[in-house]
């Protein structure tokens, strides 16, 4: 059966769900194809974290933006995602580390950003009294939280199934070719007609755009997750700190959530994953150092989280620029929750095409045409081998 619908989006993670209640919601008719289940990958695995602190230059403003969305995202989808705006801090543990933070800061301000203040010694331990004695201050947006990935999740899957989006699981694309100006969209249980395709299935985007034609820059993430037994209270912000791997918070629960990158394995084509405890234990000497009183406190679970991670560290987003019909929207490189709420109004205005997309959204600099020097040439080893 060939079914015609305005939009597919193949991967039904965050992304994908976004960008379809956005479609749908400026009446596109919209189909998410999921090979697995709703939120089966990085969008149920990762720490929650919405952080504008520290963020790179070229997508502050889109994250700023997204900042504000999540802040009424509880409405907009008529669900808690459990967001809550407790502040990220990045501890520098010595004085060349806090020089580094200040100019950072002042740099920013420079250029009229007002969002990430510093924190000397002594407000920074107003604000985490039980931290070890020996750091210099810190880095803060006080704007910043986090949210409960899962909760979000199921909250956009109902507000898209409620917008009218078809939702397939067990939908894996296996084919995809263009005729004429739509594009065909394979699965094993039925084939689409389309005039866009969002590519919005992770780690496995690539693997999809080579299907399409186009071969794609981007490696894999494995980022390691820490839950702890339930400690007594611990106090507010998602907590980093300058030059190592660390997000460290505490669950409505008591429990600590801690990652921050630490990388485990990955098999993206047996889309297993395996937690390399080596690393796990070298990394976990950091909030060890920061918070010495965790000695002892048990690791309840662990886990390793698949994601695309592109050669800057930023997402690709917007179309191909030799595929007419073909989006891009992945290589969010450890840190795309944060834009779920902002990226899906971005590509469902793309597609839509009300205004010129460049003049709303500040989207400019994550377009796959960054990468086009290497494409070429990856593009000429593609003819040549296949
Ligand atoms: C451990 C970890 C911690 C993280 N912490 C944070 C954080 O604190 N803050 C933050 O901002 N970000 C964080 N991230 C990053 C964030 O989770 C991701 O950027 C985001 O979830 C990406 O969502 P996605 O929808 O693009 O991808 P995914 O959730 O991976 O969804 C892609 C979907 O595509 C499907 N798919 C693949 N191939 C096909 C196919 N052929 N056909 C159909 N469907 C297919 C997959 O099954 C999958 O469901 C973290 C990531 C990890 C792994």
């Amino acid at each position: 059966m060939i079914r015609t619908i305005d939009t597919v989006i193949i991967g039904g993670g965050l992304h994908g769900l976004s960008c379809a209640l956005q479609l749908a919601r400026r009446g596109v008719s919209v189909a998410i194809l999921e090979r697995r289940w709703i939120g089966r990958h990085a969008s149920t695995a990762n720490a929650g974290g919405v952080r504008t602190l520290n963020r790179d230059l070229r997508e502050l403003d889109l994250t700023l933006t997204s900042l504000k969305m999540w802040r009424v995202l509880d409405e907009f989808l008529g669900e808690n995602c459990g967001f809550q705006q407790i502040g990220q801090i990045r501890i520098a543990e010595n004085p060349t580390e806090f020089a580094h933070e200040a100019r950072r800061i002042n740099n920013l301000q420079q250029a009229g950003y007002t969002h990430e203040e510093m924190l000397d010694k002594a407000s920074l331990y107003r604000l985490l009294p039980s931290l070890a004695p020996h750091c210099s201050g810190a880095s803060y947006a006080k704007g910043d939280g986090a949210a409960d990935p899962h909760l979000t999740v199921n909250a956009y899957r109902r507000a898209a199934e409620s917008a009218g989006v078809l939702l397939l699981e067990g939908h894996g694309v296996n084919a995809l070719a263009s005729e004429g100006l739509e594009w065909r969209v394979d699965t094993d249980y039925g084939s689409f007609l389309t005039a866009s395709v969002v590519i919005a299935a992770g780690a496995w985007s690539p693997a999809l755009a080579r299907l399409a034609g186009e071969i794609v820059p981007a490696s894999v993430k494995a980022s390691m997750m820490i839950v702890t037994e339930q400690v007594s209270e611990f106090p507010g912000p998602v907590i980093g700190c300058v030059g190592a791997a660390l997000s460290l918070k505490q669950t409505r629960t008591g429990s600590l959530l801690i990652g921050g990158g630490l990388q485990g394995q990955a098999n993206v084509e047996r889309e297993r994953t395996r937690v390399d405890f080596h690393a796990l234990a070298t990394g976990m000497s950091t909030p060890l150092r920061l918070f010495p009183q965790l000695a002892g406190v048990r690791i309840a679970r662990c886990w390793t989280g698949i994601e695309a991670r592109t050669p800057d560290d930023l997402p690709i987003i917007g179309p191909s620029s030799r595929l007419p019909g073909i989006l891009y929207c992945y290589g969010f490189s450890g840190h795309g929750f944060a834009l779920v709420p902002v990226v899906g109004a971005v590509i469902a205005d793309m597609i839509v095409g009300e205004t010129p997309t460049h003049e709303k959204w500040p989207v400019s600099a994550l377009s796959i045409e960054r990468f086009e020097h290497r494409k070429e040439d990856s593009d000429e080893r593609y003819r040549q081998h296949g």
